[in-house]
This record gives structure tokens, sequence and C-alpha cells, in this order.
């Protein structure tokens, strides 16, 4: 278990398909991984990111297959994208992120840096996030 985390932290990922079920979330999502949730829904998981990188780094992921924001705006239902996108914007009212603000964030395949195959928008907060993008170098 060790292994697959350390791996999932180090690779990026393509963001298409195939789904691989073997995934860290797709392991929360079935119970065989322990997770700090704080919202679950029909249609999504919320829960703290392990690594947090802001005071309040919250994950909110879909509980279909789907490997990033590519996948899922092709291949989810109407019902699954409606319900996830509102269990987003509840999660962040519910931890009383809407009056000082919050940055939602998705990463998608190798320049966007996404290291899980399973679609996930970041939520941080808890002080000033920053600039959008960082500056490219050089
Ligand atoms: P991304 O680079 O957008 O794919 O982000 C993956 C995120 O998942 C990172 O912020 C990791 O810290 C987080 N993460 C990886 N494994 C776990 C885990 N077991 N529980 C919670 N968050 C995790």
């Amino acid at each position: 278990m060790i292994t697959v985390t350390i791996l999932e932290f180090a690779m990026s990922v393509t963001g298409l398909p195939p789904y691989d079920d073997a995934n860290i979330f797709a392991r929360i999502l079935r119970g065989e991984i322990p997770c700090k949730k704080v919202h679950e829904d029909a249609h999504a998981l919320a829960f703290h990111d392990i690594n947090p990188q802001a005071p309040v780094h919250v994950l909110v992921i879909p509980k279909g297959p789907y490997v990033s924001i590519a996948d899922f705006g092709a291949q989810a239902s109407d019902a699954e994208i409606a319900g996830f996108w509102r269990a987003v914007s509840k999660v962040a009212k519910d931890l009383g992120l809407e009056a000082a603000g919050y940055r939602a964030l998705t990463n998608m395949g190798v320049d966007g840096g996404q290291e899980v195959p399973h679609f996930h928008v970041h939520l941080f907060a808890g002080r000033r996030i920053g600039r959008m993008v960082p500056k490219a170098e050089g």
C-alpha cells in the first residue's frame, strides 16, 4: 500500500480512459482505504487531502469511474454532472468557505499535473491562495 501511495504522488497521468480500478480514490470509494470524510451523497464523496496545500484542502470526487474532467464531461450522465457540481458548491458552503472565498481547481493530464486518475476537484481555502497559475520560469 505504501508503494502505491508513493507512486501516485510521484507520477502524472494522462487523464484519458481507460479507467484504472486500482487507483487510490477508487479504493477509498470501495472503503478499502480510509479517508477523512466531509460529505457523501448519491453522486459525490468529499474528504480532506492527505497532503494539504492550504489550511483547508478538500477533494470532491464523483462516485462514477471517470478518469478526469475530460472523461467526466464526455461520458457522465446529466444527473451525475449536476449532482457532482452541486456537491462541490454544497461542500464549500457547508465548510463555511463562501464568506472569505476559496479556489476550486482540477488537474487534467500530464501538463495539468494530474496524479490520481479519478476525476477530483480540489477546494483550497483558509488563506489568500495567490496567483492562479505560477509564472513560467526563465
Ligand atoms: P492531483 O495532482 O490533482 O491528481 O491531486 C491528487 C491529490 O490527491 C493530491 O493533492 C494528494 O495529496 C491527494 N491524495 C493522494 N492520496 C490520497 C489519500 N489517500 N487521501 C487523500 N488525499 C490523497
